[in-house]
């Protein structure tokens, strides 16, 4: 027969998850498996609201198992260690982004990109090799093996910090990999969201030259003037994407909505790249000639392995990057996901879990 989820593991959990399409959120008691030897647990602190959250809790993607409890911006404070744990101590703050396991020798593990390996355990949403399932942030605490767990850097707020944790190392990963990350390279960002606005700060802190483009002419002032933007293009004005036709070495596209990237992939110099990061649910249409005129690439990426996470963190440590956040409690969180479905957050939601998730 199988375990109940509150006796299929030795240590009581508690946190939010959703228990239906209806992606509504409410208490619930469940339980974590027993300190393994290389295994670090911590009291979580703060955890921010990633759009995936709300697609996982609604099952939008059809790959959801109910109760799901997400939650892959994870920071907190070690409670215990395993026997061989090396990286941590108990009482050291830590962070926990999107992935908690993987085989560890394949390719992608051993060249650090496990988030390519094909068996990677991600953070909620999935099962353990142990065949559990896998739950997420929004709760007292989590566990997960030294490997996953990353260093929090001193100098590195805990709340603001948290979205860097998903957030950040997707904008900072193709930046680098596509050697966007010089001064002086001008790069594009599309959408400024959750997102955007990390990638704006990631690129302006490599030294580039950053363009701003969103169909909202409202974002101008916060483009420019709150996150020092150098342009700001209207994509759906042809006089301004005209103006700006080859002119980029790379763009980061962020939008997870349907649209046009013709006109992007226009304003890309010869040889440019466009990285795609956020998945609209309709294919992108492309005209071959776009491509073969100047060599031009479109590309994709997502997140980044554990040690280049870690080599995020600290970068932006050293140069104050943080998402701009609002902080919620948890009892918040079906508000901020209604809010978050109409893009009314600036710009990411992050739950002070440890000063509002109380024990049933
Ligand atoms: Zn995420
Ligand atoms: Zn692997």
């Amino acid at each position: 027969m199988a375990k109940s989820l509150e006796s299929e593991h030795p240590i009581k959990a508690y946190g939010y998850a959703a228990h239906d399409t209806s992606g509504k959120f409410s208490p619930i008691t469940f339980s974590r498996r027993a300190t393994g030897e290389k295994d670090v647990r911590f009291k979580v602190l703060y955890c921010g609201i990633c759009h995936s959250d709300l697609h996982y809790a609604k099952n939008e993607w059809g790959v959801t198992t109910y109760p799901v409890i997400p939650g892959h911006e994870v920071v907190g404070i070690v409670t215990e260690v395993g026997s061989k744990v090396e990286k941590f101590k108990v009482g050291d703050t830590v962070g926990v982004g999107c992935l908690v396991d993987s085989c560890r020798s394949c390719e992608s593990c051993i060249s650090d990109c496990e988030q390519f390996c094909a068996k990677q355990v991600q953070t909620y949403g999935v099962q353990n090799y142990d065949g559990t399932q896998v739950y997420g942030g929004y709760s007292d605490h989590m566990i997960s093996d030294e490997h996953f767990v990353l260093r929090w850097p001193e100098k590195l707020p805990l709340d603001s910090g948290a979205p860097l944790l998903c957030a950040g190392i997707t904008t900072y990963s193709p930046l680098r990999y596509f050697g966007l990350d010089k001064p002086g390279t001008k790069v594009g960002v599309v959408g400024l969201g959750g997102l955007g606005h990390v990638a704006v700060k990631m690129a302006k802190a490599f030294g580039a030259e950053v363009t701003v483009f969103s169909t909202t002419a409202a974002k101008k002032e916060e483009a420019i003037e709150g996150l020092k933007a150098d342009h700001f293009i209207i994509s759906k004005d042809e006089e301004q994407m005209k103006a700006a036709m080859g002119t980029l070495d790379g763009i980061i596209d962020t939008v997870s909505g349907n649209h046009p990237i013709l006109g992007l992939l226009g304003t890309l110099k010869p040889n440019g790249k466009l990285v795609v990061v956020g998945a609209p649910e309709k294919p992108h249409e492309v005209a071959a000639f776009s491509l073969i005129f100047g060599r031009k690439t479109i590309a994709g990426s997502a997140i980044g392995g554990l040690k280049e996470t870690q080599e995020m963190l600290d970068f932006a440590a050293e140069h104050g990057i943080t998402a701009d956040v609002e902080v919620i409690p948890i009892d918040y969180v079906n508000t901020a996901i209604e809010r978050l479905l109409k893009s009314d957050v600036r710009y990411r939601f992050v739950i002070d879990v440890a000063n509002s998730l109380k024990a049933e």
